[in-house]
């Protein structure tokens, strides 16, 4: 499991987390919800040991993000919100370059960069160059990238962001499966419908701390509101925003 005690973190003496407390079973599919800058890409950077907490402790599968930081490295797929891929590589040698250094037989590989390809349609531009790429099909390459060495810890942040339909439906079912063969899976969305239906337990973060978690239900119990959108906005304190549209759309008559 994911297990955070008490975890802070700072930058330059600022709080962009304080007091997290979460655990993640496998076989979940955790959703981390929250404003911008709310703190959920420093979680996620965190739980895949890309950085350090400044107080607390953080374990994956039962090894310290601190001091096994490369052995979570190697069990765990991360899909950064902002991907730096190779730009002067072509998608398939970008892919083949990844496997490498994850170890991936030969065979597999080619068979599941392959199925990839195919499956988010980039078998036909699979020699296009990554620097030549759109937002999304940048992202889907990210996304491959991630899971070619079969992780048993998936972290991918907004990463249904840019995604067509058909792309982000089977990313939402794949998902749906790989957790039922007992990986974990913790992952970052603005996008509440995904959030609502494909994962199993939520939390929402707002200034660094989580306001509220539970599974869908439980939330929507709690609250007595009716979608989670209406929760979200409760608990990070935005209830009622038609005075802020309102004051706005005089302002542009001015
Ligand atoms: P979110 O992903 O929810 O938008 P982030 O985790 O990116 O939030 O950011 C949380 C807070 O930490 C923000 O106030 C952000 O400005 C700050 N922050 C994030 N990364 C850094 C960094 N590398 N250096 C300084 N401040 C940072
Ligand atoms: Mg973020």
């Amino acid at each position: 499991m994911i297990e955070l005690i008490n975890v802070t973190k700072a930058y330059s003496g600022k709080l962009a987390l304080s007091g997290i407390n979460l655990q993640v079973q496998p076989g979940q599919i955790y959703g981390i919800l929250g404003p911008n800058g709310s703190g959920k890409t420093t979680m996620l950077k965190l739980i895949s040991s890309i950085i350090k907490p400044t107080s607390g402790s953080i374990t994956v599968l039962g090894h310290d993000t601190i001091i096994e930081n490369n052995v979570v490295k190697a069990f765990t797929g991360y899909v950064p919100e902002t991907p730096a891929l190779y730009e002067s590589m072509n998608i398939w040698e970008y892919l083949r370059f990844i496997a490498s250094v994850r170890k991936v037989p030969a065979g597999q590989y080619e068979k599941r960069a392959t199925e990839f390809l195919k499956a988010f349609e980039l078998d036909q531009i699979s020699s296009d160059y990554i620097g030549n790429l759109s937002f999304g099909t940048r992202q889907k390459v990210a996304i491959i990238a991630a899971l070619i060495h079969d992780p048993q810890v998936i972290v991918l942040d907004e990463a249904m962001n840019g995604l067509d339909p058909r792309s982000s439906k089977i990313l939402k079912d794949l998902l749906a499966k790989i957790a039922e063969r007992g990986k974990i899976i913790i992952f970052s969305t603005h996008i509440m419908e995904v959030a609502q239906r494909l994962c199993t337990r939520l939390s929402i973060l707002y200034a660094g701390k989580i306001v509220d978690s539970g599974t869908f239900e439980e939330l929507e119990k709690k609250h007595s509101e009716g979608t989670l959108e209406d929760i979200f906005l409760k608990v990070t304190g935005s209830e009622d925003l038609d005075p802020t549209v309102n004051s706005l759309a005089e302002s542009m008559r001015e």
